[in-house]
């Protein structure tokens, strides 16, 4: 196994040389976010008392409490939600949206259609599942302008009136377009803060967590995010977050639990150790899987594939999209991820029908947490361009190895 041909070998050494400057990037992004996080473990004084979880209501949950003072330290927030009983991103994305929403609200995504997920949980009027508009909220949509946020568009939009939320979504999810650093999101937020301040800024920051040295905070009332991706550093094995102003996360606790006693509540189980742990490791764990997708990007490219982001783009999230052009080069790609996991590495996976996609989905996924996408992960519709969309990655030096295995099996398909 990983005898790789002298042409693989001499291909891995050309891409070592090219990606350098990005792995510099990345590398020093990882320091300044883990002194951060080590600095917050220590100033809010996490101790062994902090790992051992509650039962029942959970109420005086000093590691649940304690937890969220680190999250929101680290991120840059005034509060946050971070548990393990969100069941989801979407979950949690979810939650937050209810809390700022009331019927007849205008829920406004301001950075093109959000992730497939949402779709249903947005919904339609009156579609009598439960979603934001069976109960009467109003939701608008806005593209993006050549990859970035039609800020014109958005606050002309605010200034006509009834917009509750401005929505942006930081990752590109499965959609061609960029991904929206930081900056631009705090830019918009700012935009629309200007207009009118009462209207709240929410971002969708799932992937993005700790690829940039700060995550949205500026003039953003909710960020919310998985423990499956990112923040739980590979090792958390469920979980979301919200976090923002101390306002707009009472509101969410309100939704997650019960008005009135919101975040009050909640036992932990034996779920807090992992959940700390994976924090901790999270800023380094996201190094690797950066250094993993530019590494895909610089490989696919020298290959002469169409990739996304381009070698050397600034990232801010940890995704790589590689248009393959044929359904048999992506199942190769998928094929070949999934042999070299190190879970279920055995297993072939046959692309099939998925609920919310109008193609069969090809994924592999050799978890050790089930759908885990931090750990190195590989999936596509089976439509052009054939995209196959790779992310995550526990440690570059094996998932360099699967990335280079899927070079040597798709360089003779034609
Ligand atoms: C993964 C993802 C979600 C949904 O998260 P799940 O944990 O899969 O529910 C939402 N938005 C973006 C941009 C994502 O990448």
């Amino acid at each position: 196994m990983f005898n790789f041909s002298k042409e693989m070998q001499n291909l891995h050494e050309k891409v070592m040389q090219s990606v350098g400057a990005d792995f510099a990037v990345a590398e020093q992004v990882m320091r300044d976010n883990q002194r951060r996080m080590l600095q917050a473990f220590i100033e809010n004084k996490v101790s062994t008392s902090h790992l051992v979880g509650t039962t029942g209501y959970g109420y005086n949950d000093i590691g649940r409490d304690k937890l969220c003072e680190v999250f929101a330290q680290v991120v840059g927030t005034e509060d946050a939600l971070l548990r393990h009983n969100f069941m989801s991103g979407t979950h949690a994305i979810t939650v937050a949206l209810f809390a700022l929403l009331r019927p007849g609200d205008t829920l406004l995504y301001a950075s093109g259609a959000p992730y497939d997920t949402l779709h249903k949980a947005i919904g339609t009027a009156d579609d009598g599942t439960g979603s934001l508009c069976d109960f009467g909220v109003l939701y608008e949509e806005l593209p993006l302008q050549n990859g970035d946020i039609d800020i014109d568009a958005v606050t002309q939009r605010c200034k006509q009136g009834g917009v509750k939320v401005v929505a942006l979504q930081r990752s590109c999810g499965y959609a061609g377009r960029p991904s929206l650093s930081v900056e631009k999101l705090e830019q918009a937020a700012a935009a629309v803060k200007a207009v009118d301040e009462r209207i709240y800024v929410f971002v969708d920051n799932c992937y993005g967590e700790f690829v940039e040295m700060r995550e949205p905070s500026h003039n953003i009332d909710l960020i919310a995010g998985s423990l499956i991706k990112n923040a739980g550093g590979g090792i958390a094995s469920t979980g979301g977050y919200i976090a923002g102003t101390a306002h707009a996360v009472e509101l969410a606790a309100n939704r997650l639990s019960v008005p009135g006693i919101g975040a009050e509540i909640g036992s932990t189980g034996g779920a807090l150790r992992e959940l700390y742990l994976g924090l901790y490791f999270a800023p380094s764990v996201v190094c690797e899987a950066v250094k993993t997708a530019v590494y895909a990007c610089a490989l696919f490219d020298e290959l002469g594939y169409t990739v996304r982001p381009h070698v050397g783009a600034e990232r801010t999230d940890i995704l790589a999209a590689i248009d393959t052009k044929s359904a048999k080069t992506l199942v190769a790609i998928c094929e070949a991820v999934q042999a070299c996991s190190p879970v279920d590495s055995f297993v072939t996976p046959v692309a099939a029908p998925m609920p919310g996609y109008a193609d069969e989905v090809i994924m592999a996924a050799g978890a050790f947490t089930a759908g885990s996408s931090i750990e190195i992960s590989c999936d596509g519709p089976l439509r052009e361009p054939f995209t196959a969309f790779l992310q995550g990655g526990l440690n570059f030096e094996a998932s360099r190895l699967a990335l280079l295995s899927a070079a040597e099996k798709i360089k003779n398909i034609t």
